[in-house]
């Protein structure tokens, strides 16, 4: 039977060390690499393309890595930054279905079957989703588009970075044919070898090999290389547990500076944010901002209250409070993006006292 799922696979490229090149402008065109210290025994965890290109791979030891490209930027990993940027790059995917399964923190599956019903092309979405992460959070992701997972994941590394590739329905076994069959989900370089002794390099020689004889050699593993080589994979896109924060955030075409406006902004964040809240029946305990600036530098401030709050005026109270914090008034700063979250959530309680939340302020 036809597969008629639409899967899309999204992957930042060079994660970590994109971060750095973006926190760090100097760093840009150069070769970088995050991970271990290259005089102790550490190894590569990303690289920047520049880096690749003098052989340099992740999980090579770092001192290998130096030796490729000695004047390589070795720089210790900042997960703080990496996970704020992970959390944004997720939360964008979620705008277009709820079922995004996140593998790590720079790649996903996305189940966009639904979000297509009406005509708009699963392609489509990939373009939107590549363009609001490459102007929201400065960073590039690939994508690939396809029936399944395991087409859509080969899909976004084939053009990689930067890249976005489709593997419709009738394409699937011309692309997957030619391909070493190491390339496939679930093969690893044993089996890889196991297989090369029985003459089977590409995945075209493994279609042509019997089910029968797949299952004798490999057990359970060989029914499911029967069935990746002829492009079958029905693994569901499994999401992540329930959501544990309700926010909005926008990038602005322009930066703001007046301090008037980004209060107001953030005021009507706060509506839209009660506005999802209560549709779902939600409340939750903390409020939070946060501030990017042009440069940037985020930072991010949060109040909790000792109740639960949903309502938009009762979110909105603490915004002054937090926006002086996060930007001190004297100063003079240009903010590229604002966001409002409530998390710490749990279902509404029943008849919360809005004005006992309101004293908590004072
Ligand atoms: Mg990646």
């Amino acid at each position: 039977m036809a597969d008629l799922r639409k899967i899309i696979h999204v992957d930042l490229d060079a994660f970590f060390a994109a971060v750095e090149q973006r926190d760090h402008p100097e760093l840009r065109g150069k070769p970088v690499i995050v991970g271990g210290d290259p005089a102790g025994r550490g190894v590569v965890a990303t690289c920047s393309y520049e880096a690749r290109r003098y052989g340099i791979r992740s999980a090579m030891t770092a001192a290998r890595a130096r030796s490729l490209c000695p004047q390589a930027i070795f720089l210790r990993p900042r997960m703080e930054a990496y996970r704020d940027s992970s959390r944004q790059v997720m939360t964008i995917l979620r705008r277009y279905t709820p079922l995004v399964e996140p593998l790590s923190l720079d790649e996903a599956f996305l189940d966009v079957t639904a979000a297509t019903a009406n005509g708009v092309l699963a392609v489509q979405i990939a373009r939107e989703i590549r363009a609001a992460v490459r102007q929201e959070t400065g960073l590039t992701i690939s994508a690939g588009v396809s029936y399944n997972k395991l087409l859509a994941k080969l899909a976004s590394d084939w053009r990689k970075p930067d890249g976005l590739f489709v593997i419709p329905p009738e394409k699937g076994l011309t692309f997957l044919s030619p391909l070493p069959v190491g390339k496939l989900h679930g093969v690893g370089p044993a089996t890889v070898r196991k297989l090369s002794t029985m003459g089977i390099h590409t995945v075209l020689d493994l279609r042509n090999t019997p089910r029968e004889t797949l299952i004798a050699q490999f057990g359970k593993a060989g029914a499911w290389f029967a069935e990746i080589a002829r492009g079958r994979d029905h693994r569901p896109v499994q999401p992540s547990r329930a959501r544990k924060s309700v926010g909005v955030e926008r990038t602005f075409p322009e930066n703001l500076e007046d301090r008037h406006l980004l209060l107001a902004t953030l005021q009507d964040m706060a509506e839209r944010v009660s506005a999802r809240l209560q549709a779902q029946g939600l409340a939750g305990r903390t409020a939070g901002i946060k501030v990017r600036f042009a440069d940037f530098r985020t930072v991010t401030r949060a109040y909790t209250f000792s109740q639960s709050i949903w309502r938009p005026e009762t979110i909105a109270a603490c915004l002054p409070g937090l926006l002086d914090n996060a930007i001190p008034v004297e100063s003079h700063v240009s903010v590229r993006l604002l966001g409002v979250t409530v998390s710490a959530l749990q279902a509404e309680e029943e008849s919360p006292s809005h004005l006992g939340q309101m004293r908590l302020l004072d």
